[in-house]
């Protein structure tokens, strides 16, 4: 390239901003779907006979593993995920959340695998809870709707009623 036509590409770019950030030094939010590591909460899950998260799992990075006497969990092996989110998608008991943790380079495999009793992140932990709550909630606003058509079918039903005849 000849160097005027490289100084005309150059110059105008020197005044404006970068389109890159500093990263790690800099950070953008993630968005709140983001898929990032799936992590179990270990109180929901039920060690259930046939786990769907095991199942479904194109990766076969997830796993049903014996922790105690007849209690079964989940592990993961995040060397293998591909963040596809089905675990978490699939599991019946909501025991599986996708974090937005994606910083998981590590030196061995051994740092990748996921044991159920493991102690997670702060991150992982805050991430967790909001998906309690919002569990909870969820269930909440479907229980009022449930007791809103109840009601709603009762006073129709006792609108459409004959009138009780006149006892003489
Ligand atoms: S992760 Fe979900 S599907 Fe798998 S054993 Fe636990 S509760 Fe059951
Ligand atoms: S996110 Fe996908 S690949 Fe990773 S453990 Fe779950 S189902 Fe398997």
């Amino acid at each position: 390239m000849k160097f005027g036509v490289m100084i005309k590409e150059v110059l105008p770019h020197l005044t404006k901003t970068p389109n890159t950030i500093l990263y790690p030094f800099q950070r953008v939010p993630v968005p709140e779907a983001f898929r990032g590591k799936p992590v179990l909460d270990t109180e929901k899950c039920r060690g259930c006979a046939k786990c769907a998260c095991e199942i479904i799992c194109p990766a076969e990075a997830c796993k049903k593993i014996s922790i105690g006497d007849c209690i079964d969990r989940l592990a993961f092996w995040y060397d293998r995920c591909i963040y596809c989110g089905e675990c978490a998608e699939r599991c019946p008991f909501d025991a599986v959340t996708m974090t937005h943790e994606f910083e998981l380079a590590a030196y061995d495999t051994e740092s990748l695998y996921a044991h159920p009793e493991q102690p997670q992140s702060e991150e992982a932990l805050a991430i967790i809870e909001k998906a309690r709550e919002r569990k909870k909630l969820q269930a909440q606003k479907a229980a009022e709707a449930k007791k809103a058509a109840e009601e709603k079918k009762d006073a129709e039903e006792k609108k459409d009623a004959p009138p009780a005849e006149d006892k003489e």
